[in-house]
Parts: C-alpha cells; structure tokens; sequence
C-alpha cells in the first residue's frame, strides 16, 4: 500500500490502517521514517483535532481499570476512543509495564476504541516522538478523544503533558497527612487530580487524600488561563465507576473555557514550538553519537582531564568538526 492509500484509510477511520501506520512511526529504519514523515505531513493537512488527554500515576493506582472504565463511559456516549502508553522503562528494560498484562479487555472489544500497546526499545526522546507521532495519527483517524497513558516515573509526565490538551494525575488514597510525596512539577502540571479508589473501606481516606490534595492545589498555583476553581481535585472509583461522569464534565467545562478564551490553540501552538526544539537538540545530540564524534570526544576529554585544553575550548572544538552539514 502506498503512502496516499494509506492516508486515505487512516481517514476513513480504518483501525488496520491505523495499526499499521503507527507500526511504521515506530520503526527505526530510515526508508520508514521518510514514509512516516511523509504520511504525517499528508494528514496534517487535514487538521483533525482530537481532546488529547494525558494520564499518569504510580503502578498499582489504578490506571487501566480507568481507562476501561472512563473509556466505556466516553464510548456509551457515542464517542470514539483511542488509547496509547508511553512508558520509558520498555526504554531501559526492554519490557514494557504498560503493555505485558492483558489490559483493558472489556474496552478493547468496543468497536469504537482502539488500544495500542507502548512501543519497546529506544530512549525516551524516541518514545516522545513516536508517541505524538501516533496522537496525531489517531487525530488524524477521527477519533474524539485520545488517552495517552504513562507510568509516574522521572520525566514522561512531562512528554505526556507537552503533547495532551489535559493532563490528569490519578493517586490512590493514604493515610496520615504526607502527600504521597508527589513531586511539585508533577501536581503542577495537573489539571485534575483523581483519587481513585473512592470505595469500600478507602472511601473515608479517599475524602481525606482529595481535601488534602484539594487544599495542596489552592496553594501551589492558580494557573492564569483557567477558571477560578481549576485546578481540582476529585474522587472516583474506577471499579465501582462512580464519579467517572463528573470527571468527563469537568474536562468538558475546562476544555470548553479554554477553547472560547483561546487558550487551547494556544497551548498546542506551544506544544508544536517545544517538539520542533525537542527535534533539533536531539538531531544536534545525535550527531555527536557518532563513533567519529565519539572518538573525538574521548580524545578531547582527555586534553581536558591533562589541562592541555579548556573545557570551553574542547567544546568548540568539538561543535566546529562535528556539527557541521
Ligand atoms: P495500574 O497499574 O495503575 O494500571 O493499576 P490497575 O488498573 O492494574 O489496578 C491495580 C489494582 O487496583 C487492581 O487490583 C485493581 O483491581 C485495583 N483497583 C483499580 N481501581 C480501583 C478502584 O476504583 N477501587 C478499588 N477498590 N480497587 C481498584
């Protein structure tokens, strides 16, 4: 199949086109890299615009039980899903947390969603560009929301949160007065947090965990460009799917806000400015990782080490001989 053939599917909301065009994303050879730049530049001009929610939490929160839940909620709603993961320890590992269990069955079966595993290998820069990559290729296949999923760990919030109109943040409820130790930037980025687990015996911790986590917010931030009473928290239980509904409402009443304020564009317009720099550094970075360049760097580091040469020096060096064409 040809690249405009497959653009063509992709349109029509083929999910074996669209399979197939993320696999190709995903490869790392370099004839399927000019056909994935090709067929990405053929569907932007197309302009389909999904909500691209971001979603992070620790292992064990709950993640894929609401994922299942929250995306049969938006499915009953006639609306179509899509749900990817960008998880860094496939990157280290070679295995992939969010992709090994069976996740997802009953959701997986709904003929208006589509489930795509986290790619393995590769370096987080890899998985960020794959990652958007495959947003825009479900933007592109016309679905109405699209769930990018990733593990709480070191700095795939921030990739998930530089390519999602909404970043929800999903913690588990505790005990005592200790903020799970959420790291700042992470609570910051969040528009909502969800405390999840809202049920059963948790249910009194869980109010707890959301005034806490309520009250944390108050205090952290009041982002200029949202509504008074944004960023927030609530409760939900993925399993018992209560507060699933008012957790769609509020995204709805933020995204509308921000689209009528003009907000939104403006946020995907910085995001694209962030990726095209993202871009160049790693291209720049990636020709210093040649064996070449990697010799000379050895060789430099030792004159360095010796005194014979200054770091700044080095460095110019360095960027003179391999940085050029
Ligand atoms: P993930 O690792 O973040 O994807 O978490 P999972 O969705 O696999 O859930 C981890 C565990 O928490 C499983 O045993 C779930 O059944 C349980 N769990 C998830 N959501 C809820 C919930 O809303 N209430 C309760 N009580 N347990 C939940």
């Amino acid at each position: 199949m040809d690249t405009e053939q497959l653009s063509e599917k992709i349109l029509t909301g083929d999910r074996r086109a669209l399979a197939r065009a993320i696999t190709l994303v995903e490869s790392g050879r370099e004839d399927h890299r000019a056909k994935a730049g090709e067929l990405l530049s053929m569907l932007a001009k197309h302009k389909r615009q999904s909500l691209r929610i971001g979603l992070s939490g620790t292992p064990g929160v709950g993640k894929s039980t609401f994922i299942e839940s929250f995306g049969m909620l938006l499915t009953s709603l006639g609306l179509r899903v899509a749900v990817l993961a960008v998880d860094p320890s496939s990157a280290r590992s070679g295995g992939s947390i969010l992709g090994d269990k069976t996740r997802m069955e009953r959701l997986s079966r709904e003929k208006n969603a589509f489930i795509r595993p986290s790619p393995s290998q590769s370096h987080l820069g890899g998985v960020a560009r794959r990652s958007r990559e495959a947003v825009a290729l479900c933007e592109a296949a016309g679905f109405d929301v699209v769930l990018i999923e990733t593990v709480g760990v070191g700095q795939s919030e921030t990739v998930v949160a530089e390519m999602s109109d909404l970043f929800l943040l999903l913690l588990a409820p505790a005990g005592g007065d200790e903020l799970q130790g959420v790291k700042r930037g992470i609570m910051e980025m969040a528009d909502l947090i969800l405390v999840n687990k809202a049920d059963g015996a948790l249910k009194p911790v869980a109010t707890r965990t959301c005034a806490d986590y309520a009250g944390a917010l108050r205090l952290l931030r009041k982002r200029q460009q949202d509504p008074e009473d944004f960023p927030k928290a609530l409760m939900v239980s993925a399993v018992e799917e209560h507060g699933l509904e008012q957790a769609w409402e509020e995204m709805q009443a933020l995204t509308a806000w921000r689209k009528e304020n003009g907000h939104w564009e403006r946020r995907r317009s910085d995001q694209s400015c962030y990726w095209f720099d993202q871009e160049v550094r790693q291209a720049l970075l990636a020709r210093l990782h040649t064996a070449g360049a990697q010799a000379a760097m050895a060789e430099l580091s030792t004159l360095v080490a010796a005194g014979a040469l200054t770091p700044a020096a080095a460095a110019e060096q360095m960027l003179q001989d391999h940085l050029k064409g």
